[in-house]
């Protein structure tokens, strides 16, 4: 009987709890046992109560369930050999040799070497005496599915990342109940939203709500123009008889010399052009909350799938990230997408950027 672990690593995402319960269940429906790892790679690494078996009912509820049951941490000694070679021990010896895991770019690149390296900790095991060579004979090879749980939506290869959607919805809830106050109060609002490499929340917000400006990392304004171009856009918008002012900057956003732009920046420029303006950072809410429906469906698609692909990958195969495209949900090789992302960040198509300013900008009426 096949047995697989599945584990969720990294930054929380809402939608890690359906995907756990989908690739639990297929688990169990295809006829394997299931195991849960607790809190990301440290459960793997400590294995014990951390490393146990989890079943159809132990996940009941997990649809509507925000941030993620079974824990996530960050876990340095995973990124050391030795931490791996004990999560391998601890996996062998529970007889598991399949790991899907959940969580960002970080923690699948983590999961890709810990496969590379898998023959030689079974052999070190072995030759430490720590396992007979008859024990590890069955677990030769290790194989691993990756299922991308971010709120960032930074990985490439796949249109969406399991969270995205819920954040974003989040944060244009929430902008919208700032433009509520400041349209009263004729007030400006800078809005902080998460995103240090990747402004795919903030461009969305912006073009969601509707927002002034926007700074993100991926369109670095000139260093010495922006301000005065903000300047421009916001008091021509007043001047059209809009009430409030509303910038979103992501974490990350730079200008074109790679300077930071903070909150503070941008807060500066707009009290200089007389508006009452506030900062408001959002901070975590954008990851809490019960996942929208299509996240939901995501993680369960998605999370069958990965089941699936455990069932059918050869040791030949290229560890997976199971993605969507078109609506279809794709198996692209893991470290390809880990490698295009860092290389050329997940591609924000830049007219979305321009579209969405135009939509804001009243000259376009005249
Ligand atoms: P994310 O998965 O959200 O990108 P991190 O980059 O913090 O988050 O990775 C989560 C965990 O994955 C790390 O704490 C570490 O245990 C493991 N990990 C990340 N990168 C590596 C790596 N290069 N080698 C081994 N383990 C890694």
């Amino acid at each position: 009987k096949k047995k697989i672990a599945v584990m969720t690593s990294g930054g929380d995402a809402p939608g890690m709890n359906p995907a756990v319960r989908a690739v639990v269940r297929a688990g169990i429906y295809y006829g394997c046992d299931v195991f849960a790892v607790y809190e990301g790679y440290e459960g793997l690494v400590k294995g014990g109560d951390l490393l146990r078996p989890i079943g159809w009912e132990d996940v009941r509820s997990y649809l509507s369930l925000g941030g993620t049951a079974i824990g996530t941490a960050r876990c340095a000694e995973f990124r050391e050999r030795a931490g791996r070679l004990q999560g391998a021990y601890n996996m062998i010896v529970n007889g598991i040799d399949a790991l899907i895991v959940c969580g960002g770019d970080g923690s699948l690149t983590g999961a890709d070497l810990f496969r590379s390296e898998w023959p030689s900790l079974v052999d070190e095991l072995v030759s430490t005496r720590r396992l007979t060579a008859k024990q590890v004979e069955p677990y030769r090879h290790l194989t691993i599915v990756g299922l991308v749980g971010s709120i960032d939506n930074d990985m490439s290869s796949t249109d969406a990342t399991i969270g995205a959607y819920s954040s974003l919805a989040r944060i244009t809830e929430l902008v919208d109940y700032l433009d509520a106050t400041a349209q009263s109060h004729s007030r400006a609002f800078v809005v902080e939203v998460m995103g240090r490499h990747c402004g795919w929340l903030g461009l969305m917000a912006g073009v969601a709500t509707g927002a002034d400006c926007i700074f993100i990392p991926e369109r670095p304004p000139p260093a010495d123009q922006w301000a005065s171009e903000l300047k421009k856009v916001c008091s021509r918008h007043r001047e059209k008889g809009r009430r409030q002012t509303t910038v979103i900057i992501a974490e990350g956003a730079i200008d074109n010399q790679l300077n930071p732009i903070t909150a503070e920046n941008v807060k500066d420029v707009l009290v200089d052009l007389g508006l009452d303006t506030r900062i408001t950072t959002l901070g975590h809410v954008q990851r809490g909350g019960t996942a929208v429906a299509y996240d939901r469906l995501l993680a369960t698609q998605q999370g069958v799938d990965a089941v699936r692909a455990v069932l059918e990958l050869t040791p030949a195969d290229p560890s997976p990230m199971i993605g969507i495209a078109e609506n279809k949900v794709v198996r692209r090789p893991l470290m390809e997408a880990v490698k295009f992302t860092k290389e050329v960040a997940k591609s924000i198509d830049a007219r979305d950027f321009d579209r969405a300013m135009q939509l804001r900008d009243s000259t376009f009426a005249e």
